[in-house]
């Protein structure tokens, strides 16, 4: 065994949001078999080493609130209903593979469905992941208006989460966009303040507001890297921290 596989993981509980987007693979609409089984895989992973997961995925490759409103008549409170309830659609989807791998798993909805899933309660989330079960916060904040990013950091704060894992398609946060930018420079750290002060998209003010009042780590790294997951849990890999501490935000490299 290697040296590296022996370090410890630095996260006792954490939270993973992905986008649903993410779901899709290549599509351009739904889900991606393989792309769940390797998703689950890599929360299999963690979980093999005790730490405590949940899980918050967006609805955006199903319904996402804002485009529909303005493509359709559709109110936008409506059109957000839509969009969180795509996102328990997503939160049952990826409950299966995880079950397929025999790991415990329960969705909780902050829109009670009552023969789909557990309305969300704190504490019993809490104590599911005690448990050893995978939680899986569906239905966003159950308010329009706001996004499953900002449910993530909601969450991730009163499920006394000791980081938020942000899953995307590029491994951390660049100056640039990397895939039009072959200038762009990942930051290996950033503060809270940065990414608001430059407006860096990462994930909304609100959501990295609430992380920040919270002093909740972000660690923004690519879903797409087989054992990525694992991996930042050591503190290895790409990725961009977001986190407090000023003189430590540099850029990769640098
Ligand atoms: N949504 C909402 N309130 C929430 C979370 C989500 O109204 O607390 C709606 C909103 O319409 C959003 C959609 O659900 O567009 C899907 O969520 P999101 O866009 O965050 O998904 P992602 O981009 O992460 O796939």
């Amino acid at each position: 065994m290697t040296e590296t596989a022996n370090r410890p993981l630095r996260f006792r509980r954490v939270l993973l949001k992905m986008s649903g987007e993410a779901l899709m693979g290549e599509g351009e609409f739904g889900h991606d078999a393989s792309v769940l089984r390797r998703l689950a895989a890599e929360v299999q992973a963690v979980h093999a080493h005790g730490v405590e997961q949940c899980l918050v995925i967006g609805g955006g490759n199903i319904v996402r609130g804002d485009t529909l409103a303005a493509s359709q008549d559709i109110e936008r409170a409506n059109a957000d209903y839509m969009g969180m309830l795509a996102t328990v659609i997503n939160a049952l989807a990826v409950q299966s593979v995880l079950e397929r791998l025999d790991l415990q798993t329960r969705v909780l909805s902050a829109i009670p469905m009552a023969s789909v899933c557990e309305p969300y309660i704190r504490r019993r989330a809490i104590r599911h992941m005690e448990k050893g079960r995978i939680v899986l916060c569906a239905a966003g904040t159950g308010n329009p208006f706001f996004t499953t990013d900002t449910a993530a950091a909601l969450r991730a704060a009163e499920l006394g989460c000791d980081a938020l894992l942000k899953g995307t398609k590029v491994d951390g946060v660049y100056s640039a966009d990397p895939v039009k930018d072959p200038n762009a420079l990942r930051y290996d750290r950033l503060t809270y303040h940065d990414v608001l002060a430059r407006d860096l998209k990462v994930m909304d003010a609100s959501a990295i507001a609430l992380a920040r009042d919270s002093a909740i780590p972000i660690i923004v790294f690519s879903l797409n890297r087989p054992g990525g997951l694992l991996e930042v849990l050591r503190g290895e890999g790409p990725h961009t921290m977001i986190g407090e501490d000023a003189s430590e935000a540099k850029e990769a490299g640098s």
